[in-house]
């Protein structure tokens, strides 16, 4: 059923950081199996894009932490503290 190997849909990636061990520089790879799977080269671990999804969800409510404070004029107020 699968044909995959045929395709040219890629299934590894370099240069995310591992959500495991960290390393930018590991390969990660798709578990074709299902496709909800990524194996880095470098642990040898697997997250699922459930993991990652909430990895990157993380990371929004920072980016709104950061915007919030910047619209509420915080970087101003820690200038005129010094
Ligand atoms: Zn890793």
């Amino acid at each position: 059923m699968s044909d995959a190997t045929t395709t040219d849909t890629p299934v590894l990636t370099r240069g995310f950081s591992c959500l495991c061990c960290g390393s930018q520089d590991s390969t990660i790879s798709l578990d074709l199996d299902f496709c909800d799977q990524f194996r880095c080269d470098s642990c040898n671990e697997t997250f699922a894009t459930d993991d990652l999804e909430a990895h990157l969800a993380a990371g929004q409510r920072l980016l709104r932490m950061a915007a919030a404070a910047k619209a509420a004029g915080l970087a101003d107020l820690a200038k005129t503290a010094e």
